[in-house]
């Protein structure tokens, strides 16, 4: 797992409802998730709605989704959905 802080604009945007569920999924899949998460993170607020990113690992078709608050930065701590199954700030 390796995160860096990128430049990136959002390219769409999810209900809380289905970020939830996509990291419901993600935390089932990736068994090293869930301690990485608890370690780096803070939970997020309640908010309607959050962006979504596309990967910037190269030949990655993944989507970043929010997962929680980076811990040391003033950043949101995003999740690749794809086959690079990294971690990013944003
Ligand atoms: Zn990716």
């Amino acid at each position: 797992m390796t995160s860096n802080v990128g430049q990136s604009y959002p390219y769409t945007s999810e209900p809380e409802a289905q970020r939830a569920e996509t990291i419901t999924s993600l935390l089932a899949a990736r068994a090293d998730l869930a301690a990485t998460l608890a370690a780096d993170t803070t939970p997020l607020d309640a908010q309607d709605r959050w962006w979504v990113y596309k990967c910037p690992t190269k030949g990655c078709a993944g989507l970043l989704h929010a997962a929680g608050y980076a811990a040391e930065k003033h950043a949101v701590y995003v999740v690749c959905d794809g086959t690079c199954a990294k971690t990013f700030l944003r």
